[in-house]
């Protein structure tokens, strides 16, 4: 569990282009914000910022108090899901659920309790020594995000992970993405294109554009104000 406080944040890349400026939040423990916003508005830039993969210009980004580019790679908690799965092809669904278990030094027990539990919470427990490739997409990205849950990471960030799958597992996965985050109350911010999906999953919305917050607020306070 961790807050996460962004504080006049700015990014100015290389080239020149500010791609966020000035953005201040604060995210409660245990939240869940949905980050909206049209293509090239700096939701991926800010949701990379937050996971420490891109420095930041000016401002400051904490998880739990601590900025994040003073974290330590073991300290950086935080898991993070993409659209395209980003799983290791060459190895089994388990060995890519146990990966940052071992790498944290989890005890071989524990690491097989946890494969389990998450492998039930998400139905691929009979998928579990097939690789990647043996999956369809929707399997693929219940792997993704059994990926996420065994670690139990104090931040989730997700970066449209439900854009490749078709309507019907859309709608499936968000409601056990919801499940999941709700039950383990990891503090997460989800990036969407999709209007439904940010509406049924966002404790608070996040509207970005052109680098700035719009608007923040409850689904009911953006979408049922006159
Ligand atoms: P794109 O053209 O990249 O799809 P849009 O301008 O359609 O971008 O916005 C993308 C998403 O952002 C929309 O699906 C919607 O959910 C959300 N969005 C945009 N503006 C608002 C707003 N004022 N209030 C709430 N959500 C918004
Ligand atoms: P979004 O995720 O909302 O589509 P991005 O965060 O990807 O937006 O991009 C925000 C702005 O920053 C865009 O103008 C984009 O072209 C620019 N941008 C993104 N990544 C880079 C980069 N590595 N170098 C330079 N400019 C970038």
């Amino acid at each position: 569990m961790a807050n996460i406080g962004l504080k006049d944040v700015r990014k100015i890349y290389s080239g020149g282009v500010e791609a966020i400026k000035g953005v201040s939040l604060d995210i409660k423990d245990g939240e869940m914000i949905v980050l909206v916003g049209p293509s090239g508005c700096g939701k991926s830039t800010l949701l990379r910022m937050v996971a420490g993969l891109e420095s930041i210009s000016s401002g400051e980004v904490t998880i739990a108090d601590k900025r994040v580019n003073e974290l330590e790679p073991a300290e950086r908690d935080i898991a993070m899901v993409f659209q395209n799965y980003a799983l290791y092809p060459h190895m089994s669904v388990r060995q890519n659920l146990a990966y940052g278990l071992k790498n944290r030094n989890t005890p071989k027990d524990e690491i097989d309790s946890r494969i389990l539990e998450a492998a039930r919470a998400l139905e691929i427990e009979p998928f579990l020594d097939r690789k990647p490739r043996q999956l369809s997409g929707g399997q693929r990205q219940r792997v993704a995000m059994g990926r996420a849950i065994v670690r139990k990471p104090s931040v989730f960030l997700f970066d449209e992970p439900l854009s490749n799958l078709d309507a019907k597992l859309r709608v499936q996965m968000r409601v056990e993405i919801r499940r999941l985050q709700r039950a383990l109350a990891t503090t997460s911010i989800y990036v969407t294109h999709d209007q439904m999906e940010a509406m049924t999953l966002a404790d608070r919305l996040v509207v970005l554009n052109s680098g700035r917050i719009e608007q923040v607020g409850t689904p009911i306070e953006l979408y049922e104000k006159p």
